[in-house]
Order: C-alpha cells, then sequence, then structure tokens
C-alpha cells in the first residue's frame, strides 16, 4: 500500500515483480446491508493498490491470511451469546 510504484505484500512484505498472481483487496464496514461487510478482491493493478483501505498481497495464501485478519474486525465476537431474535415478521400481521 502507498503511492510508492514498488508495490509490497501487506502481510509478507515481498515486493511485487513481474507476476500476475497479485491481488489487491479491499473491505467496507459501511455496507448497504447491516450486519454485512463487503470484501473486495481485484487483480492487482496500482490503480486499485494506491487506493485508501487497499492491501497488496502477493498470491492467493496471503489474500486468505489478510480475510482471515479483517473478518475479526469486521464482526467482532459478541460478548452475549446470541440467541435467536424475536422478529416482529410480517406473519404476526395475520389478522387471525
Ligand atoms: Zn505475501
Amino acid at each position: 500500500m502507498g503511492i510508492s510504484t514498488t508495490a509490497k505484500c501487506d502481510i509478507c512484505g515481498v515486493e511485487r515483480k513481474a507476476t500476475n498472481h497479485w491481488f489487491v483487496a479491499s473491505f467496507s464496514k459501511s455496507s448497504i446491508v447491516q450486519g454485512a461487510a463487503c470484501i473486495r478482491i481485484y487483480a492487482y493493478s496500482l490503480d486499485r493498490a494506491i487506493q485508501p483501505n487497499a492491501a497488496v498481497l502477493c498470491g492467493q495464501d496471503h489474500l486468505s491470511q489478510w480475510t482471515s485478519k479483517q473478518v475479526p474486525l469486521l464482526f467482532p465476537v459478541r460478548e452475549t451469546p446470541e440467541v435467536d431474535e424475536v422478529r416482529d415478521s410480517e406473519d404476526s400481521n395475520d389478522p387471525n
């Protein structure tokens, strides 16, 4: 990440060379759907790499590692056990 033209993997720091196995990934917490997160994965390009929140990954392994690190940030573990929420479903509006 950064404006340098020499891309480095955000996981291992290796410099990018002539290979097409690199990825750029980014995530967004403020997604359209509440409680959901959006992780985008792109084939590497410099334009993508310099975007805010973009991660540069040297390959599929480190793309996976990066993703694994984001998930707990995007979905923090709740302190209270998760219970099936009782929802006011549209069915409850049934006059019968
Ligand atoms: Zn790497």
